[in-house]
């Protein structure tokens, strides 16, 4: 076996370590339970758990952890050690099936929107048996969901393994019609590419914003930026190389399927994409990803930023979250297929993700709703916040003329009818090239391309599982009905493309043009965290949600809650961040430096009466200007950041920061910016944009 076969998952209790680990009839039970989604008896919680521990042992861990994804969007786990105390003053390493399955953090200080206030101070965890045990640091790690004793979700994988439910039961209703009886199970499938920033540890030490933010509040643009596309999948940096390579093997043993990597536009920007997994499973390995990028850099001195937008002026961060959905027997619901029938049932599956994205828009707006991701959405790089579709102009040309009952080519001259032509092979290119769509199909899956690259990708998938099973739903309920099949799988496909193909939009999405034409066709078009979570709570949503299972009304309003919360949280600490470097560093070193300029223009001229001062007078001149701006800014921001504590409603105390908050921190950045441009860099407090794009050579 090469060396990274024989790493690959060696650090995962996977299906294969299992099956040699544990006695049959225990391994066949599990699998059962795990596959039909039914309770683990506690005797085969007891022999799993003893047989994990030994494993685990042999492998060097000590503690292990119930590792779970509070609502604060990164991981949380609590060690205990597998110690048991054992007569004679000597321990054994012990770990219950009940330790297994089930866990009380005392984990009373996550976000949970008030649902613990109402129901239970703690949270239990419980082992999700479908995403395998793992090693990391030495601790077994036990994938699970936390809730609260009511069995309300505190977590973001609850919600996803609910959404999976949703759509593996509408799915397989569906697929019947088609005559799919050997199908057992639908689920979706993820591949996130995630981009993410390098930077020198020892320049950013001596950023505060980055510290305490991971994005920088103040700093004038580099002379060099990403203009020439020189970074772009150019030579990697030996030092990056190295990380690449430490993170790749770390991985591996993980058993996250780390595949492709390369350099970014943006200059320290890289990406790194795995092959896709089932979707909850993708979700754990990008959060140890993410975990894992952060831990590697700082071994190689540096540090990884996640944010969405750690530079004003490059490219910012997102995930692109590749999306699709398969069956137990191995086929791709969204490959179009050779055969007729294979196309018809293509283009159902396809018909219900283009009237979930049009129907829903405001819900995959708000999956990925962050303050970090909405300096991102709306700039000049990323899809913009206008949800949309890309289908290429093959699919499109089918879709016409599926609606307008014509040949889909001016040589066929044949009308179109589902099940009995074969569609043209679509070739890649035509599928793949639109870069500035939100939501993109490419080929046989679609790509969902609003992400942020800091949050976990379990909220945008259990948007898209959710709302993709509710089409299904709908279409299943009439079709199975239907006295001609054909007939009427053709007038629902023909109405479906009708009603919503506004969605649908192949041009630039980065077009000004495309935000008139996209009002025109009444699509929204929510800029900010607060104007997207206005929505969470419309009829239309919460009823979508709890019909499906998938959030109850009381976790949809805990989450409305959290969300707005963490999105005033985020910008009150970038405003205090912002106070804190203008007036103990900026405002002072711009003082000291007029000063210098003010003596340098004393002595010369005692030196040389009709000496030219006009450098050191025209500088010091602007910058005191810059200088009283700045400090009428930052009293400003002051000023409203303690308004904004008597603001005790949430909707509303985000609207303030979005409006008045926001506001304050660009009228403070704009006049601290100039300074730099003009000062001496040696009495500039802060490493520039160049030194931290630039510090990793
Ligand atoms: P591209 O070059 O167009 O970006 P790739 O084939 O390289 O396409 O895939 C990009 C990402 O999409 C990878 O993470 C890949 O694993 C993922 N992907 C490919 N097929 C699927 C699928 N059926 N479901 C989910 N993700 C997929
Ligand atoms: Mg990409």
């Amino acid at each position: 076996m090469s060396e990274v076969a024989e790493l690959f998952s060696s650090m995962v209790f996977d299906d294969a370590t299992m099956e040699a680990r544990l006695p049959k009839d225990t391994y066949r039970a599990l699998k059962k339970s795990t596959e039909e989604g039914t309770p683990i008896d506690l005797s085969v919680a007891t022999t799993v758990a003893n047989a994990m521990k030994d494993w685990a042992v042999e492998k060097g861990a000590t503690h292990y952890t119930h590792w779970f994804q509070p609502m604060t969007g990164v991981t949380a786990e609590k060690h205990d050690s597998f110690i048991s105390p054992k007569a004679g003053g000597k321990v054994i390493m012990e770990f219950s099936g009940k330790e297994l399955i089930q866990g009380e953090p005392d984990a009373s200080s996550f976000p949970s929107g008030g649902l613990r206030a109402t129901f239970e101070a703690r949270g239990y965890t419980a082992w999700d048996a479908t995403s395998y045990a793992f090693i990391k640091d030495g601790v077994l790690c036990i994938p699970t969901v936390f809730c609260s004793y009511g069995g309300e979700a505190l977590d973001q994988k609850t919600a996803l393994l609910r959404s999976m439910e949703a759509i593996n039961r509408e799915a397989l209703r569906v697929l019947k019609l088609f005559g799919n009886d050997d199908v057992k199970a639908v689920r979706t499938t993820v591949g996130p590419e995630q981009e993410y920033f390098l930077v020198d540890k020892s320049v950013y030490d001596r950023r505060k914003d980055l510290i305490y933010t991971g994005r920088t509040l103040f700093g004038a643009r580099a002379p060099k930026g990403q203009e020439l596309d020189d970074h772009y999948f150019g030579a990697i940096k030996p030092r990056v190389a190295a990380f690449m390579k430490e993170l790749n093997n770390e991985l591996w043993k993980l058993g996250v399927l780390a595949k492709t990597e390369h350099n970014e536009v943006a200059p320290a920007q890289h990406e790194l994409a795995p092959i896709f997994t089932t979707t909850n499973i993708s979700a754990d390995h990008n959060q140890l990803t993410m975990e894992l990028m952060q831990k590697i850099a700082k071994k190689h001195g540096m540090v990884c930023l996640l944010h969405e937008k750690p530079f004003a002026g490059v490219n910012g961060s997102g995930k692109h979250n590749n999306w699709s959905i398969s069956t137990d027997t191995g086929v791709n619901l969204l490959d179009p297929g050779k055969t007729p029938y294979e196309n018809a049932q293509f283009l159902l599956f396809l018909c219900a993700v283009i009237k979930a994205v049009d129907e829903y828009q405001d819900l995959l707006r708000i999956s990925v709703a962050s303050a970090g991701n909405d300096h991102r959405l709306g700039a000049n790089e990323a899809p913009p916040a206008i949800v949309s579709m890309f289908i290429g102009s093959d699919l499109e040309e089918i879709l016409t003329a599926i609606e307008n009952d014509t040949g889909y080519d001016t040589k066929q001259k044949e009308v179109m009818r589902i099940g009995v032509h074969t569609l043209p092979k679509f070739s890649r290119d035509t599928t793949d090239r639109n870069r500035t769509s939100p939501f993109a199909f490419t080929g046989n899956k679609f790509e969902f391309r609003m992400l942020g690259s800091a949050a976990s990708i379990s909220c945008a998938n259990t948007v898209l599982n959710t709302t993709v099973a509710e089409e299904l739903k709908q279409f299943a309920d009439t079709l199975e009905g239907a006295k001609d099949f054909e007939k009427a799988l053709h007038d629902l496909i023909k109405k479906t493309i009708v009603e919503h193909k506004r969605i649908i939009f192949n041009g630039d999405g980065y077009d000004e043009a495309w935000v008139k034409e996209a009002e025109k066709r009444g699509l929204y078009n929510l800029k900010t965290t607060p104007d997207a979570l206005a929505h969470l709570l419309d009829k239309k949503n919460t009823d979508l949600f709890i019909s499906h299972g998938v959030y109850s009304m009381v976790e949809l309003e805990a989450r409305h809650e959290v969300l707005l919360e963490n999105y005033c949280k985020t910008i009150g600490i970038e405003a205090l961040t912002m106070i804190d470097m203008a007036r103990k560093d900026i405002l002072p070193a711009m003082s000291r430096y007029s000063g210098l300029l003010a003596d340098t223009i004393k002595q010369k001229r005692e030196a040389m009466p009709d000496v030219d001062t006009s450098y050191e007078n025209e500088t010091l001149k602007r910058i005191s200007s810059l200088l009283a701006t700045a400090y009428r800014a930052v009293r400003q921001l002051e000023e409203d950041t303690l308004t904004s504590k008597s603001i005790t409603d949430t909707a509303e105390l985000a609207d303030y920061y979005k409006s008045t908050i926001r506001e304050d921190m660009t009228a403070l950045r704009i006049p601290v910016d100039e300074m730099e441009m003009i000062a001496s860099a040696k009495d500039w407090p802060y490493p520039s944009y160049g030194e931290m794009l630039f510090s990793v050579r």
